[in-house]
């Protein structure tokens, strides 16, 4: 596997003649008009990606503006009662980018600055992961913009369910279907499944994924994120004949995501040299005791101060010397400014939207080999699929069965991005939204336009 340089390095949109016949002349995507109600630098990085990729496929402009534009959004006020007894206003979005592939399907971010643009950018990202994962979803994202580390569990709770009641119009089990994602776990799972089942008078557990077991969630799902990136990384290295004990990995971000991906290289033999939270990063260049890390963090909850490493500062960690390096963290991590000193060969997202589209050029002119976000990081929404099957079939599968299906649904994603970058000349992203992009605009082309 090599990387292929992107383009001849003009804009996204701008590209010369393509196989398929998209010329210079037409409409430039970065051109075309946005709503400004979700125009954000992250939504502009999704529709360059985009753009990128439609122009590879030379992708009619029709269908362009129907795939661009998120298709159903919901933004909401609402108050919550403070522990304090202080009544505080909350803003929750909800953007489901696509109605064309069947429910709509992402997770709920609770965060400090999160926004509109966010949503929607995340929610576009969705489409695309499920759509190549082959799964019966358009994309969507939501939360709530607070902090969730500095409220009380009976604080979140009241927010939790709060929004859910003011998502009741466009959510459900076969219309829009939540998920965890970054400040939200099981638990506020289980408070939005409750609120929504109290609302229509009987429990409705497929009307959100990433539940606790006890209450129909799937066994497997906490892990499945981590997991999937780690059968990612297996995949990439059968293919460049690399062997996991001999190669070192830096892990950015130690959440559901990244501590898990951690532990699972290590415990494959491989040497993780460095891993990051929200404080900072330790590394080891000998490798460090991962799993002395996890209990490290289950009492002190940061990485600080653990013994056997050194601190080192977050940004520093992203350019030590590796083969691999995980971002897991949060989006535009990898930049133009750190892209040309990065040192590691090859880059596996786990988390969603980390590199900017002028990294990513960087990193193919450098020969660098990215797995995006959109199939690395997609094992999360594959099992949230498993666990809304399960749902609605009210039949558990048993932990191997979930395990062997992801593994098998990755693999498969893996192999059709890699036949796409070959058989379009284009590097790993651009492919896999190919792939994605194709499959979802052939189907809005058969659903057609009503009336
Ligand atoms: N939030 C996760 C993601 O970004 C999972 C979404 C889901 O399971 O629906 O992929």
């Amino acid at each position: 596997m090599t990387a292929t340089a992107l383009d001849d390095g003009s804009a996204p949109g701008q590209a010369a003649a393509r196989p398929g016949g998209m010329t210079a002349g037409q409409p430039r995507f970065d051109d075309v008009p946005l709503g400004e109600e979700w125009h954000s630098p992250l939504y502009a990085m999704a529709c360059r990606q985009f753009a990128r990729a439609a122009d590879v496929l030379a992708l009619e402009d029709e269908v362009r503006t129907r795939l661009l534009e998120p298709r159903r959004s919901l933004v909401c006020n609402f108050p919550v009662r403070m522990d304090s007894g202080e009544v505080v206003n909350y803003t929750g979005y909800r953007v489901q980018h696509t109605l064309a592939m069947g429910p709509t399907k992402g997770g709920l971010r609770y965060a400090p600055d999160l926004g509109f643009g966010e949503c929607a950018a995340l929610a576009m990202w969705m489409t695309w992961k499920c759509s190549l994962a082959g799964l019966p979803f358009g994309g969507a994202k939501g939360g709530v913009r607070c902090d969730p580390y500095t409220l009380s569990a009976g604080e979140l709770e009241r927010i939790t369910r709060r929004y859910t009641a003011e998502l009741l119009p466009v959510v459900g089990p076969d219309m829009d279907i939540p998920a965890p994602d970054m400040g939200t776990s099981e638990r506020e799972m289980a408070w939005f499944y409750d609120t929504y089942s109290q609302s229509v008078g009987y429990s409705v557990p497929a009307v959100v994924t990433g539940k606790p077991v006890a209450l129909g969630g799937t066994v497997g799902r906490h892990d499945a994120t981590g997991l999937g990136v780690v059968f990612s990384i297996e995949s990439a290295f059968e293919e460049l004949g690399w062997s996991l004990p001999e190669s070192r990995f830096v892990v950015q971000g130690f959440g559901n995501v990244g501590s898990v991906a951690a532990r699972e290289l290590h415990a494959r033999g491989a040497k993780v040299v460095a891993v990051s939270d929200i404080r900072g990063a330790i590394a080891n260049p000998h490798g460090l005791d991962i799993p002395a890390v996890l209990r490290w963090v289950a009492e002190h909850y940061y990485l600080e101060g653990f013994p056997d490493a050194e601190p080192v500062d977050g940004e520093a960690m992203l350019e030590l010397d590796c083969d691999v390096l995980v971002p897991a963290a949060r989006e535009e991590q990898i930049t133009e400014h750190n892209a040309p000193r990065l040192r590691c060969k090859l880059v596996v997202e786990g988390a969603n939207g980390p590199t900017t589209p002028a990294a990513d050029r960087i990193l193919a002119e450098r020969g660098v080999v990215v797995v995006p976000d959109v199939l690395a990081n997609s094992g999360g929404v594959i099992v949230s699929y498993f666990e809304w099957v399960q749902s609605h079939q009210k039949y558990s599968w048993q932990a191997l069965e979930v395990q062997e299906r992801l593994r098998t649904q990755m693999r498969s994603a893996y192999d059709r991005v890699r036949a796409t970058a070959t058989d379009l000349g284009v590097e790993n992203r651009t492919a896999a939204l190919a792939s994605a992009i194709t499959h979802v605009s052939e189907a809005s082309k058969l659903r057609a336009i009503y009336p």
